[in-house]
């Protein structure tokens, strides 16, 4: 992973506030890289990012944005992943309410650790990442050797 970082940042809809003041206090260091979101999340980040108007470029601050969780949003940033497309995940899913797209959730958090992707899914951890000499840095995470598995799964 390169020194700009794609970020990928999603939180459940009881966990946004959260994720709405970490932003707001990280927004210098995060304005430096390019975020990714799934929909709701991407338009209140947009919005508290270009709020601050914290662009030194005076323009506004876009970040991508992906369907929203229900609809798929968790899904391509699974395809993301497996892609290659995104270096650090912050995402505040909630331990307290079941979600219509649980599945799906299940399926991104499996997807990142298959990738060995640094996730934080919750503040302390976004701090510590954010906070850690290698996110300001190049960083290669090592990727399992799956060979062996795709061979005994070959005709
Ligand atoms: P949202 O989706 O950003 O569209 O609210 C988040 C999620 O449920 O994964």
């Amino acid at each position: 992973m390169k020194t700009e970082k794609t970020i990928a940042l999603v939180a459940h809809d009881n966990r946004k506030k959260d994720l709405a003041e970490w932003v707001k206090w990280n927004s210098e260091n995060l304005i430096k890289h390019k975020m990714v979101c799934t929909g709701t999340t991407g338009i209140m980040i947009e919005k508290i990012l270009n709020e601050k108007n914290m662009n030194p470029k005076k323009g506004n601050i876009k970040i991508k944005k992906l369907k929203s969780g229900p609809l798929g949003g968790d899904q391509q940033l699974g395809a993301m992943i497996a892609e290659g497309k995104i270096d650090i995940i912050i995402f505040f899913w909630d331990p307290m309410e079941p979600q219509p797209h649980d599945v799906d959730v299940k399926a991104l958090l499996r997807i990142s650790v298959l990738y060995n992707i640094p996730i934080a899914n919750n503040r302390s951890t976004a701090d510590f990442i954010i906070s850690s000499h290698l996110f300001e840095g190049k960083y290669f995470p090592i990727l399992k050797d799956y060979s062996q598995y795709l061979k005994r799964n070959t005709i």
